[in-house]
C-alpha cells in the first residue's frame, strides 16, 4: 500500500497497478489516504483516509462484508435466507451490495430523514426499503432499531444483523482499517478522530491501537444532540436531541461503542459541519458526505490545540454524492437554516 498522497499537479505516473479481481466485493477496503494541505492544521500533519472509495461509496462496505461472511459461517445465515438490518443508508448498501449476488433477500429500515440518493441507490440494488420515523426514540415501535427487530423476529429465515451489537462489526476495523492506517502512516500515529454510529469504527480501532501504539489517541467527533460526547465529558447521560448530519450521533450508548476508548470529545454543530465538508470540496476537490465534515471540524480543532507537533488521521466516511440533494444543495441549506456562515473570513473562526 502507498503512502498518503501529497498534492499533485498532473496524474501521477505509477509503476505498476494492481490486476483485475474477480469481483467488485474484492475491492472493498485497502483504501487511499491524502494529507490535509490546504487547512490550517496547526502545529500537526492531518490525513484522511477515504473510505469514500470503497464500491458501495463508504465505510460500511467492510463490515457489511465481515458480518455477513460470520454469520454464513455460524449458520445464523443460510442460502435463500433474509437479511433484516436498521440502517442510515451506508450499512445497508454494504450488505445489498454483498447479499444479493449471494441470493438473499435484504430488508431495510431506514429513518426517513436520510438522503434520498441513498434510498434511491438501495432500491435499484434491489433492496426492500422501509422508511420511518426520524423523530422518535429506542422504546417507540416506529423508531428504526425496534422496527427491524420486529420484522426479523416476524419473518421466517430472517437474520438480524445488528450492527449496534454484532461483533463482526468492530472486528473489521480492528483486522483491516486500523492495520492499513499503521501501515500507510508508517507506524506513527497520535491520534484518530471518529464518529460514532454503532461504535465499530471507535471499537475495532480503539482495540488494535491499543495493542500496537498505546501512545495513540482515540478523538470523538459528535454531532450537537447527540448524548455521546456530553457522555464523556461529564459522565451524565443528557436528553437526546436531533441533528441532521447523517450515519453518526447517537441517542443511546450501543454495545459496540467503547467510550473508554475515547480521550478526547468534541461537538460539532451542524452548521460546522456542512461548512467544513463544503470547504473541504472547495479547498482540497473531496466530495465527502455530511459526517466527514463533523470529523473535519473536530480533528481540525483537535490539531489547532496540539503544542507539540502530531500526526493525526481520520476519515472521509462516505462520498458527497450520496448528498448532491442535500449538503450541496444551496437551496436545501438555505432552507434549513445552514447557509450562513457564522463569521466572514478563515474557516478557523468557524470550526473554533
Ligand atoms: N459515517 C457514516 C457516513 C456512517 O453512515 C456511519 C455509520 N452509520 C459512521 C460514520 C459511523 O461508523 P460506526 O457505525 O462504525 O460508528
Amino acid at each position: 500500500m502507498s503512502s498518503p498522497l501529497r498534492s499533485t499537479t498532473a496524474v501521477p505516473a505509477f509503476d505498476r497497478l494492481a490486476p483485475p479481481v474477480a469481483t467488485v466485493l474484492d475491492l472493498i477496503g485497502r483504501t487511499p489516504m491524502v494529507e490535509v494541505t490546504q487547512f490550517d492544521t496547526g502545529r500537526c500533519r492531518l490525513f484522511l483516509k477515504l473510505e469514500s472509495q470503497n464500491p458501495g461509496g463508504s465505510i460500511k462496505d467492510r463490515i457489511a462484508l465481515s458480518m455477513i461472511r460470520e454469520a454464513e459461517r455460524t449458520g445464523r445465515l443460510e442460502p435463500g435466507g433474509t437479511i433484516v438490518e436498521a440502517t442510515a443508508g451506508n450499512t445497508g448498501l454494504g450488505l445489498a451490495q454483498v447479499g444479493i449476488p449471494k441470493g438473499y433477500r435484504i430488508v431495510l429500515v431506514v429513518p426517513d430523514k436520510m438522503s434520498r440518493e441513498k434510498v434511491q441507490h438501495l432500491r435499484a440494488l434491489g433492496a426492500e426499503v422501509h422508511l420511518t420515523r426520524s423523530d422518535v426514540g429506542k422504546g417507540h415501535p416506529e423508531y428504526y432499531q425496534d422496527m427491524a427487530e420486529r420484522i426479523a423476529r416476524e419473518t421466517p429465515g430472517a437474520f438480524h444483523v445488528n450492527q449496534f451489537a454484532n461483533p463482526a462489526n468492530p472486528l473489521a476495523h480492528e483486522t483491516t482499517t486500523g492495520p492499513e492506517i499503521w501501515q500507510q502512516l508508517e507506524s506513527d500515529v497520535d491520534a484518530v478522530v471518529v464518529g460514532v454510529g454503532s461504535g465499530g469504527t471507535l471499537t475495532g480501532l480503539g482495540r488494535f491501537f491499543a495493542s500496537v501504539s498505546p501512545k495513540t489517541e482515540m478523538v470523538l467527533a459528535d454531532p450537537q444532540g447527540s448524548v455521546l460526547a456530553p457522555l464523556v465529558k461529564t459522565g451524565r447521560m443528557e436528553a437526546a436531541g436531533s441533528w441532521t448530519v447523517e450515519g453518526i450521533g447517537e441517542d443511546f450508548v450501543p454495545p459496540n461503542c467503547e467510550l473508554s476508548f475515547v480521550r478526547k470529545a468534541y461537538t460539532v454543530t451542524d452548521k460546522q459541519s456542512m461548512l467544513a465538508v463544503r470547504d473541504l470540496l472547495a479547498k482540497e476537490g473531496i466530495l465527502a458526505g455530511s459526517s466527514s465534515g463533523t470529523l473535519l471540524s473536530a480533528a481540525l480543532r483537535y490539531c489547532r490545540e496540539q503544542t507539540v507537533p502530531k500526526r493525526v488521521v481520520s476519515f472521509v466516511c462516505d462520498s458527497g454524492n450520496k448528498y448532491l440533494s442535500k449538503v450541496f444543495d444551496d437551496v436545501w441549506l438555505a432552507e434549513q437554516g445552514l447557509a450562513e456562515r457564522e463569521h466572514h473570513g478563515d474557516l478557523r473562526d468557524i470550526v473554533a
